[in-house]
């Protein structure tokens, strides 16, 4: 039976701790075994059914859950979900990972996720909104600026986060009985989730930031694998044309790289003198569907091994797997997707020599402007683009260079070097703080 994806977290969790132990010594060594120990079960998963009225009147109940992984460097930090798929064992997964992305981006937060079982496309507006009144209701007690901080992920938007902001507001302030609830005890509720819409504290800049993150980490790349290449013989073919992957192609190509093949969930197009991203985009608004002259149709499949310099898969997870791992042509990937290699594939493309920038690094543009967000929102202050554009290519940058150093100093992965670099951060907070 295949692991679920906790399961695979503690397996992926005890291969970097073997590699690390070493570098613990005398009493610390009891210490790092402690930490690796609790590292494997987040601290607390909150859970609980919603009840929702239906607009029809009746009521249904949700399953919902809200798991914190580890707070050591800081509150913890991480999206919502609203999926038929999310289970408990997903949640607490994808808590794990959180608390190693903001870590090996050196942002102070820890990790967290939160999920409702529900397909959101069955729901009217009207049931959203008292679903995510629901939840927000079901993790006040647990949330706050100094203590965690949620964010929109699969299925939930800025607007979520609005209703979550002001269903939180209010039950602060019912639980504290202020009289009108409105202007409740709530400490600083903006800054208590990120990903709101800019009119309420939202950040400049959080729409392409996730893609403008890659882009930093794929010219940091180049500058190592491809120093002499111009960029215009740089090719690069990505998968998903949504959000991540229409910012990453639209910001490679004003760099001047050859984006040869994008495609969306119906398929893809391949064109090797290049293609222009805002071109497309603006096809696909008119037409519904990607530009077919001058270019090469070609399947999902088929764009994940072409014979390109960078495959940048930006959709959905599990997509480079056992079967197609060794077709792969690509010299490197960069995970824009979460989890879009299988633990398998990643074993064949190291066998072959294909550098992965994981997920956990590539993708960590988003959340690095989410911190922006809250920096701003606990200032009362909101920045120009231009200076939470610079910042995020620092963050980035600072994070890419450290994950080389480690790959260059063990000889080991992107991935698992970048997750070096992560979980030693996180035990040694433990440390230093007495914890273990
Ligand atoms: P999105 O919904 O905006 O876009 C998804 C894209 O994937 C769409 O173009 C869709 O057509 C395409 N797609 C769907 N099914 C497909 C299939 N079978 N084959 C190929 N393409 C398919 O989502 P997004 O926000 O761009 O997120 C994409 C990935 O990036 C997800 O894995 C997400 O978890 C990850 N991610 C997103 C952010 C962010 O800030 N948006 C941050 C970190 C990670």
């Amino acid at each position: 039976m295949s692991m679920n994806p906790h399961q695979q977290a503690i397996k992926q969790l005890e291969k970097v701790a073997g590699l690390l132990r070493s570098e613990y010594h005398d009493e610390d060594t009891a210490r790092f075994d402690a930490a690796i120990e609790r590292l494997k079960e987040p601290d607390r998963v909150i859970e609980g059914q919603l009840e929702v009225e239906m607009d029809d009147g009746r009521s249904e109940t949700f399953q919902a859950y809200r798991a914190q992984h580890n707070n050591a460097r800081g509150p913890y930090k991480g999206g919502i979900r609203f999926h038929p798929d999310v289970s408990k064992e997903e949640v607490k997964a994808l808590s794990t990972w959180m608390t190693w992305k903001c870590a090996v981006t050196g942002i102070p937060y820890g990790g967290g996720k939160g999920g409702v079982v529900v397909d959101p496309k069955k729901l009217s507006q009207n049931e959203l909104q008292r679903l995510s009144r629901a939840y927000a209701r079901l993790i006040t007690p647990y949330i706050g600026p100094q203590v965690d901080i949620p964010a929109p992920d699969v299925n939930t938007t800025p607007q979520t986060m609005a209703w979550m902001v002001e269903e939180y507001q209010q039950e602060v302030g019912r639980q504290a009985k202020v009289v009108d609830s409105s202007h409740s005890a709530a400490e600083n509720p903006l800054a208590t989730f990120t990903g709101k819409p800019v009119t309420l504290g939202g950040s400049e800049g959080r729409e392409e930031a996730t893609g403008l993150g890659g882009v930093v980490v794929m010219e940091k790349l180049v500058e190592q694998l491809f120093p002499t290449k111009e960029k215009k013989q740089i090719t690069v073919a990505i998968q998903g044309f949504g959000n991540v992957g229409y910012w990453f192609a639209y910001l490679a190509h004003q760099k001047g790289y050859s984006v040869v093949a994008i495609s969306d969930s119906r398929g893809g197009i391949y064109a090797p003198q290049g293609l222009d991203p805002e071109y497309v985009l603006n096809y696909k608004k008119e037409h519904g569907s990607l530009p077919s002259d001058g270019v090469q149709e070609i399947s999902n499949a088929e764009l994940l091994e072409l014979a390109v310099d960078l495959l940048v898969p930006s959709a959905l997870e599990g997509v480079i797997d056992k079967e197609n791992a060794h077709r792969i042509q690509a010299k490197a990937v960069i995970e824009m997707a979460n989890g879009p290699t299988t633990s398998e594939a990643d074993e064949v493309l190291a066998a072959r020599n294909v550098f992965v920038v994981p997920d956990v690094l590539a993708n960590a543009g988003g959340v690095s402007t989410s911190y922006f967000e809250w920096v701003q929102n606990l200032q009362g202050y909101s920045w120009p683009l231009q200076e939470v554009t610079t910042r995020l290519k620092k963050i980035m940058e600072t994070a890419f260079t450290e994950m080389w150093q480690m790959h260059q100093k063990t000889g080991q992965t992107g991935r698992v070097s970048a997750y070096m670099t992560a979980v030693q951060r996180v035990v040694d907070a433990m440390i230093m703080r007495g914890q273990v």
